[in-house]
């Protein structure tokens, strides 16, 4: 059965035809957070129009920011002008189909235990390191939320005296030093990501140590989060997780020097876990 999965970051916005673990038709749009609600709006309608199909059972929707169980936006920091809309109501009329909507990493997290990394097991925390660090955690084969917004790793501590936060109140947020601007700051130019790996890739000294230091404070705040849930497999998602290699190494020795329990560590492994987990929302109970 087909299903169509949307993954609303809040750069780009993917929308896939799905079945199963098959993404059989794709497409990226900018979101164009900053442009007002209506474009954004828009921009979802039209990726969705553009792959949707007569007889798909629903829309799975996969949203950067916490969502509550109708389906309304309650906070997100990279698309604010969605702050308070209903995602649901309003693409349930537009499309006359089932539509559920849920955090966009813990709709990778579902993707990843189903299809991917995760697949042999029961107790997950997906990272995705991006602009900033998301977190799912799967618990005994379902996704645990707490109080609502369970996994933040971001937001945990990995230097007491670091440098003050720009995501939120703390210093030495794990994100503020494993991220799109971590990695800047180590490299020490304004590059982004991609650019410090291909630097890093042509044998670019400092792209590369700026890389191996991220590694270094993956690997602590990896070793922060097994110790407090002690999971079977943590797995790395994100556009950053992309140059795994640049980075492995130096994590894996930081695990092995300072880690406490034993901890697997994996790279995600689906290109389009996003979009597939986004459809796997479906399966929740209508
Ligand atoms: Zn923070």
């Amino acid at each position: 059965m087909k299903t169509v999965g949307i993954d609303i970051g809040g750069t780009k916005i993917k929308a896939g035809l799905v079945e199963g673990a098959k993404v059989l038709k794709i497409i990226e749009i900018e979101t164009e957070a900053n442009k007002g609600k209506q474009k954004v709006i828009k921009n979802i309608t039209k990726a969705i129009e553009s792959v949707l199909e007569k007889d798909v059972r629903g829309i799975g929707v996969g949203f950067a920011g916490v969502v509550d169980n109708k389906g309304v936006v309650l906070i997100s920091p990279h698309i604010k002008a969605l702050e308070r809309f209903n995602i649901k109501k309003h693409f349930r009329k537009k499309f006359s189909k089932r539509v559920e909507v849920g955090n966009e990493v813990r709709a990778a997290t579902l993707a990843e235990a189903r299809y991917g990394a995760g697949r042999k097991y029961k107790n997950i925390m997906l990272i995705t390191i991006g602009t900033g660090i998301g977190g799912g955690i799967m618990a005994n084969g379902r996704i645990y939320k707490g109080k609502g917004n369970a996994g933040e790793a971001g937001h945990t501590t990995i230097n007491f005296d670091g440098i003050k936060s720009s995501c939120c109140k703390n210093y030495g947020c794990f994100e503020e030093y494993v991220s799109a601007r971590g990695l800047q700051r180590n490299f020490g130019e304004k590059k982004n990501p991609e650019e410090i790996a291909e630097m890093a890739a042509r044998g670019n000294v400092k792209a590369r140590k700026a890389y191996q230091e991220m590694g270094r404070n993956l690997g602590v705040g990896i070793i922060n989060i097994a110790n407090m849930l002690n999971p079977d497999i943590v797995i790395v998602n994100g556009g950053i997780a992309r140059s795994w290699k640049l980075f492995e190494k130096e994590m894996r020795k930081t695990i092995k020097e300072r880690g406490f329990l034993g901890i697997k560590v994996a790279k995600a492994r689906l290109t389009d876990g996003g979009i597939i987990g986004a459809a796997l929302l479906l399966e929740r109970k209508p």
